[in-house]
């Protein structure tokens, strides 16, 4: 687990342990051994579960690609958790990706634990029936602790629809007559998936920002005008006055998120930056997002990165360097590509006086620290990223069901999810000076204590 995640943890631990009303059966010793228990519990994965998948490649070289599976918590369900596929996975990495899961499922009352696995591949330089062989490789190896009530994967970095599609079928064909469709979530929808998955975490991270800065101040203004909290603070110069948003990162989330943004009728704001692993783009005056949108369709996912592909897509904007679109002098930036983006190198170059973390664990402990000194408002991962796997859980539980929602009733049972959860941490979050990240983890932690507690783990 990194040492960002265990320190807030053992925070929480710490800030609960003395809170009298919390878990009030345990007194004295039994409540000091309860709690070095769950601090133990929580920072330690259940599993590490380690492959080396042998596959022969297309091209007639025999390869072994490391692949992981952690299991991190199972206390609130099956573990959950997405499967990325990245040349920079590591197993640490994917321990902390499983502890964050344990925590965004607690935090937003999905009943799943954590999980996450992980391929070292750059998925881009294998071929599809390549990247087929590795996908079937992976349920062979891990086929004995996966199951829809045992471990359930999903798409993450560098996976999706496709992947989960093999994925379920070479479990379906290891196990036959058993159960299947819930093994994997995000799979497509004429394989048993959910309509609205694809979208889905994009959708909740900007739903996340719009229902903090706007809906929410709007029905709590003259609470917030009474109190010192910094997000109060930062929300109400914005009041108002028109927002400049650049993401980072447009893959499945930056670039859903960037056309809620452009889309939406709520707010007065313009998306003046948008990046990926080659390019930032920034027009001042708002960038043409469907039409980037349509350019990265017919081009790999890439975003243009030269004059003549910006006058191809008829976009007008400056081809800047990939990572400046994390400097820029803008009101709000939205990570949407990997974690440790912001640094203990470059914090001290940000502008922004909002962050929202769509991709997991995209600022480091150093650069948590010293943002949130700085008054900067940073909207924690698994607060505002849970669309994914949010909209996961309703497809298990169709699967099951075999009665399919349409589309906007997914997208209606997504939001009052996410919206129940931040009425439940917002109220708390502003009057308290703590930051929302810790204010999150306390909220997912009390949960687990609680159901472990109960469960009789803690003696
Ligand atoms: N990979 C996504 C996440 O990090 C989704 C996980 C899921 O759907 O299980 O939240």
């Amino acid at each position: 687990m990194a040492n960002q995640t265990r320190q807030i943890v053992q925070d929480s631990l710490k800030a609960l342990l003395e809170d009298d009303v919390f878990l009030p059966g345990l007194q004295g010793d039994a409540r000091e051994q309860a709690f070095t228990s769950l601090g133990a519990i929580l920072s330690t994965p259940n599993h590490v579960h380690k492959s080396f998948l042998r596959i022969a490649l297309e091209n007639g070289n025999v390869v072994r690609i490391p692949a992981f599976r952690v299991q991190h918590n199972n206390a609130l369900g099956p573990y959950k958790g997405g499967i990325r596929f990245h040349e920079s996975v590591n197993e640490e990495e994917v321990m902390n990706l499983a502890a964050l899961m344990t925590l965004k499922n607690a935090l937003h009352d999905v009943p799943y634990g954590g999980g996450k696995g992980g391929i070292i591949i750059d998925p881009r330089s294998y071929s599809v029936k390549d990247l087929h062989l590795i996908c079937k490789k992976y349920v062979q190896y891990f086929s004995d602790i996966i199951g829809p009530d045992k471990d359930i994967p999903a798409p993450d970095v560098g996976s999706g629809e496709r992947e989960m599609d093999w994925m379920m079928a070479e479990y379906k064909s290891i196990r036959p007559g058993q159960p299947y469709k819930g093994s994997f979530t995000g799979k497509s929808v004429v394989n048993g998936g959910s309509l609205g998955r694809r979208d889905a975490t994009g959708k909740g991270v900007y739903f996340t920002f719009r229902y903090m800065i706007h809906d929410f101040i709007k029905q709590q203004k003259s609470f917030l005008q009474s109190t010192e909290n910094a997000f109060a603070k930062t929300a109400l110069q914005f009041d108002g006055r028109p927002l400049t948003l650049a993401i980072q990162g447009f893959g499945n989330v930056g670039s859903v998120t960037a056309l809620e943004a452009y889309q939406c009728q709520h707010l007065q704001k313009k998306v003046v930056a948008v990046s990926d692993r080659n390019v930032t783009l920034y027009n001042s005056d708002g960038l043409d997002i469907p039409g980037l949108v349509r350019f990265t369709a017919l081009n790999n996912g890439n975003l243009p990165e030269t004059e003549e592909q910006l006058k191809q897509a008829s976009i007008k904007a400056v081809i800047q360097d990939r990572n400046n679109v994390l400097y820029l002098d803008v009101d709000v930036l939205i990570l949407a590509a990997l974690e440790d983006q912001i640094h203990q190198n470059n914090m001290d170059k940000i502008k922004a006086k909002i962050i929202v973390e769509g991709a997991n664990a995209p600022i480091t402990s150093e650069g948590d620290r010293y943002l949130s000194d700085k008054g900067v408002i940073i909207i924690p991962d698994i607060l505002a990223n849970a669309g994914g796997v949010i909209v996961s859980y309703f497809e298990w539980m169709q699967g099951r069901e075999t009665q399919f929602y349409t589309e906007d009733q997914v997208y209606q049972l997504l939001l009052n999810k996410m919206k129940s959860t931040m009425d439940t941490i917002l109220p708390t979050y502003f009057g308290d000076p703590l930051p929302l990240r810790q204010n999150c983890y306390i909220h997912s932690v009390m949960k687990l204590s609680t159901v472990l507690y109960r469960q009789g783990k803690l003696y």
